[in-house]
């Protein structure tokens, strides 16, 4: 462990450095929420059963159409035989792409299994593409525990697709982040009102709608945990926006400002544009601030959103922020929400299990945001707890969400004062 010299303001602040004991998600569950976006892809886990159960535990098992992911198991003969290994994921990929002519993009995801034996998925995403193109894209990443958190597997595939974008001079902009298709929408729409455009989304709904990338491309993340994908467009040339994310009003409003301000959009334009769904934001988040308001708040190192919730929770709602976790800090990245962030939280990257859980007593917040492996003791103990993958798995970004993003902090506030007997 150790400690940044102390200087000043939040960008400056102190950072505990933590290498221990970690109690997250891996990479695979990113494919939970990207199978929804990307709707001609197939995620093919080579891995083990562990792995499968993830899949199906965090997916939920009511799967009514094709699913599009599975697992291809690595039995002991695999593990004993890298020759076989790759054989057999020839057959099994030829034979799922047979059956399914609906795949245009296959991604085969790395796992713990799959990196113990080192069985090279780059190597047979190349082989296997030049048996399946054109009409099958296939890729490769990793969403190994041994060194992803969970949205992290976003980013490893995100980043996997952007070599393969087409090149282009054209001037466009990437909102770059899977999100929900209302939210994804609400998103061009308030773009397209400022007369910004054309606007493309990585990753694409479709593999034939993916962006093109070069030297008049600009992209705007609209998730923090992307720091590899943002790496990888800029190395194509693309220049990253940087702004706030987008939660709450402050920070959609910043997020579209930052835009705006690139495109050359109007203050007029901008506010003739932002001022009703700002309104409502604004009004939609004070039926919580009451609840929220002065409240404590811990955060575990977790999804890579605690910075940018942090931010919002305690600006827009009037949270107190103690403690604010982050697998990893991207300084470049989080430099705009840095400067928004109280002084007073302390930050701190990686994570030291019990060593945080002490602080965490100590502290005593009110409410505390962590994985579902620790929400449970932790609830057992007494403390309220906000699960961080639900912030994933739940629209929140712009306007419109801004409410309801305060709700899954206000509820839970308000269920454990009701079953004390008292108000909030
Ligand atoms: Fe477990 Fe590793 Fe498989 Fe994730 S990739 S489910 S951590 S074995």
């Amino acid at each position: 462990m150790s400690l940044d010299s102390p200087t000043m303001g939040c960008t400056e602040s102190p950072v505990l450095r933590e290498r221990g004991q970690k109690a997250v998600f891996c990479g695979l569950t990113g494919i939970v929420w990207l199978h929804r976006k990307m709707q001609d892809a197939f995620f093919l886990v080579v891995g083990s059963r562990t792995c499968a159960h993830l899949l199906q535990a965090a997916a939920g098992v009511m799967i009514f159409a094709e699913p599009r992911f599975g697992t291809a198991v690595l039995e002991e003969q695999d593990l004993a035989g890298l020759a076989d290994a790759n054989a057999e994921l020839d057959r099994e990929v030829a034979r799922l792409l047979e059956r399914r002519p609906d795949i245009r993009q296959l991604f085969l995801v790395g796992s713990c299994p799959s990196e113990v034996i080192k069985l090279d998925l780059e190597r047979a995403a190349e082989r296997l593409n030049t048996r399946h193109a054109p009409h099958v894209r296939v890729y490769s990443y990793s969403g190994s525990g041994l060194d992803t958190t969970f949205t992290q597997g976003e980013d490893a595939c995100l980043a996997a697709m952007v070599p393969t974008l087409a090149a282009s001079d054209e001037e466009e902009l990437i909102v770059v982040g899977a999100l929900p298709d209302v939210v994804e929408d609400q998103c061009a729409s308030l773009l397209s009102q400022l007369g910004v455009g054309p606007v493309r989304m990585l990753p694409a709904r479709r593999k034939d709608a993916a962006p093109t990338v070069g030297p008049n491309t600009r992209f705007i993340l609209a998730q923090p945990f992307l720091g590899d994908t943002a790496a990888a467009l800029e190395r194509r040339g693309a220049k990253r926006i940087a702004a706030p994310f987008p939660f709450g009003e402050e920070g959609t409003t910043a997020w579209l400002k930052a835009v705006a301000d690139i495109y050359g959009v109007s203050a007029e334009k901008f506010e003739e544009v932002t001022a009703a769904p700002r309104a409502r934001a604004k009004k939609a988040l004070a039926a919580h601030k009451g609840t929220l308001e002065g409240k404590s708040l811990f955060l575990f190192p977790d999804s890579q959103l605690e910075i940018p919730l942090a931010r919002f929770l305690a600006r827009e709602c009037g949270m107190v922020p103690t403690e604010v976790g982050t697998p990893f800090l991207h300084r470049a990245i989080m430099a705009p929400e840095l400067e928004m962030l109280p002084s007073t939280a302390q930050l701190s990257e990686g994570q030291d299990l019990e060593a945080q859980l002490d602080r965490h007593e100590a502290i005593n917040p009110d409410i505390t945001v962590c994985g579902l492996g620790l929400a449970n003791p932790l609830e057992a103990k007494g403390h309220t707890t906000k699960w961080a993958i639900e912030l994933v798995f739940t629209p929140i970004h712009f306007y419109e969400q801004a409410g309801d993003l305060a709700g899954l902090f206000s509820r839970p506030l308000r269920r454990r004062a009701l079953l004390a007997g008292g108000t909030t």
